[in-house]
């Protein structure tokens, strides 16, 4: 069937297969899955009610190997849609609330939340709430965005513990700012730091991120973070021969080898070529006649642009898929369409589908030959794109 307008298609099979992917290399982790910003643009109640959609499998560590154990997103509002939605299990705010007042709402809503400052604190030690609220207390490492100081933890934790407006069962945490690059001296200094600060303290404890996952297994511990990695994307330097199918390290100290890792996109984003169109050597395509082909060729104009969320930089010579076909980008990405090189024998016509990314084309890649990262164009899909489910 021919497309005529920007379609996502999200395939929830491959979220579960991401998740019991990520379950396989941290057996005795939880995992609390990252679906802030309309899960990476997948939906985000689409995203959760898959998450939770089958019965529990309950592993020989006591934990589900099926079925996310709990949500986190960054604001109240996601997590309110989210119950809007009928969506029960655990979810976690993680920039926590920003107003005294909002307290009630995280109690009356049972909304767990990150403390990452002093305002956080006094608010919540001086509220008065129907019930206690479950606590992520956030430590910072070394990233220095979010967190409270080292130094400043014992008192933190023991007001928290003090306090009848908390839960027992507090969970540690920190966030690794360079886990995707494997030899950054940086996340071992901030998994050591996270040691030492919480050593002795009998509470669960989480740090890793996509990255973490994948190349620290030592900054797994009781709660894994996984967002890219949910979605299929590896978190880790785009290279094309390993897009979905790349090593991990193994958390297994004794088993020196490294894991295979094997994920799949969630989303592919399609449409289709609305014009063919000859051009003759030395003529240009687009605004600013920034491509000039050098011979005689055949280009297909695609039906998507910034105004779909298809990357304004992307370079010439970024791949796009024409029924399957890898051919490169020419021209200026412009609101409602690009333009691609077909050569002089395409055969292509209109209403030919077109990959944008996804399914045997990384977003990775496309983000790399638009200078950005592949969250950016996940979460930059606007709506005007149509979402299906495959
Ligand atoms: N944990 C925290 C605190 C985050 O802010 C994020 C996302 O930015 C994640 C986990 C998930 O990160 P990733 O998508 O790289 O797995």
């Amino acid at each position: 069937m021919a497309l005529t307008t920007a379609t996502a298609i999200i395939n929830l099979s491959a979220l579960k297969h991401n998740l019991a992917q990520i379950k396989s290399l941290a057996p005795t982790a939880k995992v609390l899955a990252v679906l802030k910003a309309n899960a990476y643009g997948h939906g985000l109640e689409r995203i959760a009610h898959a998450l939770f959609s089958e019965q529990a499998k309950i592993n020989e560590h006591g934990h589900s190997s099926t079925t996310a154990d709990a949500i986190a997103v960054a604001r109240i509002d996601e997590a309110l849609a989210l119950r809007s939605s009928g969506i029960t299990q655990p979810i976690v705010l993680l920039e926590g609330f920003f107003n005294a007042k909002d307290l009630a709402i995280l109690a009356v809503n049972n909304l767990q939340t990150v403390i990452h400052n002093h305002q956080q604190l006094d608010a919540l030690l001086t509220a008065t709430l129907p019930s206690p609220l479950k606590v992520w207390l956030k430590i910072d490492t070394g990233m220095h965005r979010l967190g409270i100081n080292p130094e400043e933890f014992s008192s933190f934790y023991q007001q928290l513990t003090d306090s009848v407006n908390v839960q027992k069962n507090i969970v540690l945490m920190s966030h690794l700012g360079c886990a995707d690059d494997k030899s950054n001296q940086a996340t071992r200094q901030q998994i050591s730091l996270f040691e030492k600060v919480t050593l002795g303290c009998n509470e669960e404890r989480t740090l890793a991120n996509s990255a973490g996952i994948c190349a620290w297994p030592a900054s797994h511990y009781q709660w894994l973070r996984p967002g890219l990695l949910l979605y299929g994307v590896s978190p880790l330097p785009f290279e094309s021969s390993t897009a979905n199918l790349f090593t991990c390290a193994s958390e297994n100290a004794l088993q020196n080898t490294d894991v295979m890792l094997n994920v799949q996109p969630v989303m592919t984003l399609k449409s289709s070529l609305i014009a063919v169109r000859q051009l003759a050597a030395g003529e240009s395509v687009g605004y600013g006649n920034a491509w000039t082909s050098k011979q005689k060729t055949i280009i297909g104009v695609v039906a998507i642009g910034y105004g779909d969320g298809y990357p304004r930089h992307a370079k010439n010579g970024t791949p796009v898929l024409v029924n399957g076909r890898r051919v490169p980008l020419v021209g200026r990405v412009s609101m409602d369409m690009i333009t691609v090189d077909l050569g002089m024998n395409a055969q292509e016509q209109v209403g030919d589908v077109v990959t944008l990314w996804g399914e045997q084309l990384s977003v990775a890649e496309i983000a790399q030959c638009a200078t950005t990262i592949p969250y950016e164009l996940l979460c930059n899909i606007t709506r005007r794109v149509q979402i299906t489910l495959s």
